[in-house]
């Protein structure tokens, strides 16, 4: 392993090899992306901070995919499809070239898996705690963006996949559910270390989806997102939250689970006659997709339970590492 690379030396070794077409090799001073006519580019950007968002001794490579794929997941809650991403690390001096090497065989990992290719971005030493920064590219057909604005009353609430998996992922690393089974355990932590941006989902439900956005901060509190920017409420029924078996073995409440972050499920309402279209897709994805709620008139989120009584919901889950 090259010890002591410098700055240059990092990227001719480590992220030169990442870059796509557009990034020219990253010895230009910026990259040329193209667009085809008709297509509008669909730009975000995420940081996280060492000690606030990552562990200094988490696995590097997971870090970089996790930084990677939470990108990938917005780009894919606007409906969009990824193709290109921009990264600017802060590390402080002590994190030597075995840290980088190691991140960036994690994007390169996930780069493989997903399409999408470095095309720039910077690298400076701190003082301070590492942040690491990225920012990723999509495109979509103009016209075609999945904004969290369009809900409607009537419309169905679906939420892809599972939910509350890396809530409890997060707490089993920290050693809470002691009485899960090992097989269990592991995969809620992978679930929180490794998310699975749907990034074949958010495309697919172009045209089918009026609101959309990924899981984040919560189910209910993206819900309730959702709810603010289409001006409108929504109502969900607990007992159809989705659940892994092992969130369903940890015994914790579901408003607790509706309420924990980090999931990266995509979150869409669609006007029920688009259900056997959400259905086959599901099916065609091998993704289960669940009608969790209606959207109605009015503001806010109710958490409902079999008998339609409202459940009360503690404080939105907190940020966590
Ligand atoms: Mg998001």
């Amino acid at each position: 392993m090259p010890t002591g690379l410098g700055e240059f030396g990092r990227i001719r070794e480590f992220f030169a090899p990442l870059a796509g077409p557009g990034g020219l090799g990253l010895i230009d001073d910026a990259a040329l992306v193209d667009c085809p006519a008709g297509h509008r580019l669909v730009v975000t950007a995420d940081a996280i901070v060492a000690g606030v968002h990552f562990l200094p001794d988490d696995p590097p490579d997971l870090v970089a995919r996790k930084l990677l794929r939470v990108n990938l997941s917005d780009i894919a809650a606007m409906g969009a499809r990824p193709l290109y991403y921009l990264l600017t690390t802060a590390l402080p001096t002590a994190w030597d070239d075995d840290w980088v090497a190691r991140f960036a065989h994690g994007l390169a990992e996930d780069q493989r898996q997903f399409g999408v290719a470095l095309i720039g971005g910077d690298s400076v030493a701190t003082g301070g705690p590492a942040v690491l920064s990225l920012t990723a590219l999509g495109e979509i057909e103009s016209g075609k963006e999945i904004r969290r604005s369009g809900a409607l009353p009537g419309d169905v609430v679906w939420v892809s996949g599972t939910i509350g998996d890396a809530f409890l992922g997060l707490a089993a690393l920290r050693g809470a559910y002691a009485a899960l089974v090992p097989e269990q355990r592991a995969y809620l932590i992978d679930r929180y270390r490794l998310p699975q941006p749907r990034v074949a989902l958010g495309p697919a439900l172009a045209g089918i989806a009026r609101a959309m956005l990924d899981v984040s901060d919560g189910l209910l509190a993206d819900l309730g997102h959702i709810c603010d920017a289409s001006r409108v409420a929504a109502r969900v029924a607990a007992p159809a939250l989705p659940l892994s078996d092992a969130a369903a073995a940890s015994g914790e409440e579901r408003a607790r689970l509706a309420s924990g972050g980090d999931d990266y499920e995509l979150l869409f309402t669609a006007p029920p006659a688009a259900t056997e279209r959400i259905n086959r897709l599901s099916a065609s994805l091998a993704l289960p997709m669940t009608a969790i709620g209606t959207i109605e008139h009015g503001s806010g989120v109710r958490l409902v339970d079999a008998e339609g009584n409202e459940i009360a919901v503690a404080a939105a889950g907190y940020r966590h590492f």
